[in-house]
């Protein structure tokens, strides 16, 4: 369960807020970028946008898929490891409900991608009037997306990929079972992960897969036979 941290504004009549955790990563990105001057501080700007406007539309896709299916409000909360829609009604839905909502979220990236590449690659000529900045902020969005539904996608436990897979191996088995086979493929996962991460140096990422296989390993003690 996330920290209030502060409220934003209402999306589609669910309240969004960003988390204490949040307003570190972004306090973080804008002292990093400090010594670049004003160009430096306006296009971390454009980044934190780019970066938290595609994780609340991952969010809102959950959201707006969920309340049809009749789950009730969600508030969304922003954070350092992304964001999360926390529900106010009951959620234990049929099978195939929670598939659909935990699948909206990475949905929603995949289409925003595949939208964000057709700018990049046949620009309508409006585009390439505007600044080449913002022109780079496409490329970026491009990538971001790319980035959350990869990532969102993985069967990982507790990414919506992970999740997914919990759901669909509820069809077949039940109860310990069900979770130790799913925290086998979220282990095996994230050292897949781990070895790209750590290979190319990407010290956030492992960062966040060792907060998440911490996570699991604690879960693995409860449920080991
Ligand atoms: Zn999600």
């Amino acid at each position: 369960m996330p920290t209030r941290g502060i409220y934003l504004f209402d999306v589609a009549r669910f309240p969004v807020y960003l988390d204490t955790s949040g307003l570190i990563f972004i306090g973080l990105i804008l002292l990093l970028q400090m010594g670049g001057g004003m160009v430096g501080i306006l296009g971390a700007f454009l980044w934190i946008v780019a970066i938290y406007g595609s994780i609340l539309a991952h969010e809102l896709g959950h959201a707006v898929v969920g309340r049809r299916l009749g789950y009730g409000t969600a508030d969304i909360y922003l954070s350092f490891f992304g964001g999360v829609a926390v529900w106010s009604g009951r959620t234990s839905r049929s099978r195939r409900d929670q598939l659909l909502v935990t699948l909206a979220g990475p949905a929603v990236n995949v289409v925003l991608c595949i939208l964000f590449y057709l700018l990049m690659r046949f620009p309508p000529p409006f585009i390439s009037l505007l600044a080449p900045s913002l022109q780079g902020l496409i490329g970026d969005l491009y990538w971001i997306n790319l980035m959350l539904a990869a990532f969102n996608i993985l069967p990982i436990f507790p990414l919506d990929g992970g999740q997914a897979l919990r759901t669909a191996l509820a069809y077949r088995m039940r109860g310990s079972r069900l979770v130790r086979i799913s925290l086998q493929v979220s282990f095996a996962t994230l050292g897949l992960v781990m070895l790209y991460a750590v290979s190319s140096s990407r010290i956030f990422l492992v960062f966040i897969l060792a907060q998440i296989a911490f996570q699991n390993w604690q879960e693995w003690q409860q449920v080991r036979r």
